[in-house]
């Protein structure tokens, strides 16, 4: 017995063996567990990433109303929201113009009313 004998004592070579079991062996499609979806504000959970996200503005209240005089200063999470608030809360306020025929109208009464003295006080 040889001394490279006992220093290398696989019985196969080492190039066949790796090829071998390249081929036997095929890397099976690992199903990635994707990690549940939580959120951080309220705890609720999705599925999908993108899901999440959306729901996650919900939080931000990235939509604030810029109309003058709002006393909501939150925001909204949903620009639709915003659009509801806007339609609802400052349609409401809105100024018209009382002058006979005129009928402007104003988000603002003293718009309203400098309008009014500009155009029909003479
Ligand atoms: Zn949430
Ligand atoms: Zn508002
Ligand atoms: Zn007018």
């Amino acid at each position: 017995m040889s001394l490279e004998q006992l220093a290398n004592p696989a019985p196969e070579s080492p190039t066949q063996g790796n090829s071998i079991e390249a081929t036997l062996r095929r890397p099976a499609p690992r199903i990635r567990r994707k990690p549940p979806q939580i959120c951080d504000s309220c705890g609720r959970v999705f599925t999908r990433r993108c899901d999440l996200k959306k729901h996650a503005k919900t939080h931000e209240r990235a939509f604030k109303c810029t109309a003058a005089g709002c006393d909501r200063t939150q925001g909204f999470g949903l620009q639709k929201d915003l659009r509801r608030h806007i339609d609802t809360i400052h349609r409401k306020s809105t100024f018209t113009c009382d002058y006979p025929n005129c009928r402007q109208t104003f988000s603002r009464s003293d718009n309203c009313q400098r309008h009014f003295e500009e155009q029909h006080s003479n």
